[in-house]
C-alpha cells in the first residue's frame, strides 16, 4: 500500500480534518490543528507530506520518526500538531486495512468504559448551578470550568473572593454528588497562584488545571508541595521530551497530553506509559473535534493510567458545529451515565461525513482566542 495524497479541510468551530488517500482506496482521517493557527498547522502538514507519497503507511513508527528526526529543527506546537493529525490517519488506515478498531493493535481493552467529563460556562454562579442541573440530568457527575478569568499578576482579594464564590456556591448547591475540576489556564501568576488555590482548598475540587502556564512549569513541584489538590497540565506540552522533565521533577498528579497536539497516538501511548510509571494518571486533552476524540478513547482504552476523557459537547467554543456534526455514526460516540464505552468500527471509529465536510470547508471562519488586556491595557493572559 502507498500513499497517494494528503487533502485538508479546515472546519467550524475551529478544526481541521486530514484525509490521506492510498492506492489500495483506503483512507484515513486526521485531525491536525492547534486553535487559531490552522492556516500554519496546514501549512506544516502539506511540508511534511512530501515526504509522505509512495510510502507504506502501514510503517508508522517510521513515517513518525522520519517526520520527528528527518528535520533538524523539531518540537512545539506546530509540527507536533502537524505530525499528530498524521499520525492519527495512519493508524485510522492501519485499523480500516486490517479490520479491527486500533485499540486492538495497541494490545486491547484494559477497561469497559471511560469516564469523560463536561464544561460548565456562565459568568455567574447561577448560571454555573443551571449548566451542571441540566448535564447532571444527562448522566454527567463530573465537571470542569474555569477557575478564574483574568488575573493581574499581583492582584486584589476582591478577584480572588470573586474566583472563590463561585466554587463556593457550586460545592453548596450540590454537596459531594459531583466534583469538579478548576482550570486556571494559565491565566495566574505563581504568587497569585498559591493565593487562589489556598483559598479554593476547602471547596475539594477534584484537580487545579494550568495554575501556572507550561512555561513556569519549575512551579508544579512548589505549587504541589503547598496543597493536597492534585495539579493538572500538559495541553501545551509536546513531546516526551517536554513531559519527561515534568515527571521527573514531579508535582503534576494528572497529565492531560493533546491527541492532536502531542505528535498523535503513537507518542501520546508512550507518553501514558511514562506517566504510569511515575503513578501519574492521564486525562487527555480534547476540546477539538470527532476525531482527536476518537483518538484521545482509543487511549484511554488501553491505558491503565487513564481516568478521564474531556470532550466539547456543548462547549463554549462550538461555535458554528457540534462535536458530531460532521459524523455519520455519532451513536458510536454517544454517552451513557457519562461513560463512553469503545468505538466498535475499524480504525480510528469515525465515518466522517466528506461531503459535508467539503462543503463547510468552503466558508470556514478563522478561529482566534480573544485578546485580554489588564486595566492598565498591559496584555493579560487569556
Ligand atoms: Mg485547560
Amino acid at each position: 500500500m502507498k500513499i497517494t495524497r494528503l487533502s485538508t479541510y479546515r472546519l467550524a468551530p475551529r478544526w481541521m480534518f486530514l484525509k490521506i488517500e492510498t492506492d489500495e482506496g483506503i483512507t484515513g482521517w486526521g485531525e491536525p490543528v492547534i486553535e487559531g493557527r490552522a492556516r500554519t498547522v496546514e501549512a506544516a502538514v502539506h511540508e511534511l507530506g512530501e515526504m509522505l507519497i509512495g510510502q507504506d503507511p502501514h510503517r508508522i513508527n517510521d513515517l513518525w520518526q522520519t517526520m520527528y528526526r528527518g528535520a533538524f529543527y523539531r518540537g512545539g506546537p506546530i509540527l507536533m500538531s502537524a505530525i499528530a493529525g498524521i499520525d492519527e490517519a495512519l493508524w485510522d488506515i492501519k485499523g480500516k486495512a486490517l479490520g479491527v478498531p486500533v485499540y486492538q493493535l495497541l494490545g486491547g481493552l484494559v477497561r469497559d468504559k471511560i469516564k469523560a467529563y463536561s464544561w460548565v460556562g456562565g459568568d455567574r454562579p447561577a448560571d454555573v448551578i443551571a449548566g451542571i442541573k441540566t448535564l447532571q440530568a444527562t448522566g454527567f457527575d463530573t465537571f470542569k470550568l474555569n477557575g478564574c478569568e483574568e488575573m493581574g499578576i499581583i492582584d486584589n482579594i476582591r478577584k480572588v473572593d470573586a474566583a472563590v464564590a463561585v466554587v463556593a456556591e457550586i460545592r453548596a448547591a450540590f454537596g459531594n454528588t459531583i466534583e469538579f475540576g478548576l482550570d486556571f489556564h494559565g491565566r495566574v501568576s505563581a504568587p497569585m497562584a498559591r493565593v487562589l488555590i489556598k483559598e479554593l482548598e476547602p471547596h475539594r475540587p477534584l484537580f487545579i488545571e494550568e495554575p501556572v502556564l507550561a512555561e513556569q512549569a519549575e512551579y508544579y513541584p512548589r505549587l504541589q508541595a503547598a496543597t493536597h489538590i492534585p495539579i493538572a497540565a500538559g495541553e501545551r506540552m509536546f513531546s516526551r521530551f517536554d513531559f519527561k522533565r515534568v515527571l521527573a521533577e514531579g508535582g503534576l498528579g494528572i497529565v492531560q497530553p493533546d491527541l492532536s497536539h502531542a505528535g498523535g497516538l503513537t507518542e501520546c501511548h508512550k507518553i501514558a506509559a511514562m506517566a504510569e510509571a511515575y503513578d501519574v494518571a492521564v486525562a487527555p486533552h480534547c476540546p477539538l473535534g470527532p476525531i482527536a476524540l476518537a483518538s484521545c478513547l482509543h487511549l484511554d482504552f488501553v491505558a491503565r493510567n487513564a481516568v478521564l476523557q474531556e470532550q466539547s459537547m456543548g462547549i463554549h467554543y462550538n461555535k458554528g458545529a457540534e462535536l458530531l456534526d460532521y459524523v455519520l455514526n455519532p451513536q458510536d460516540f454517544s454517552m451513557a451515565d457519562g461513560h463512553f464505552r469503545p468505538p466498535t468500527k475499524p480504525g480510528l471509529g469515525v465515518e466522517v461525513n466528506e461531503a459535508l465536510v467539503i462543503e463547510r470547508s468552503k466558508s470556514a471562519p478563522d478561529w482566534r482566542n480573544p485578546l485580554w488586556r489588564y486595566p492598565d491595557g498591559a496584555v493579560a493572559e487569556w
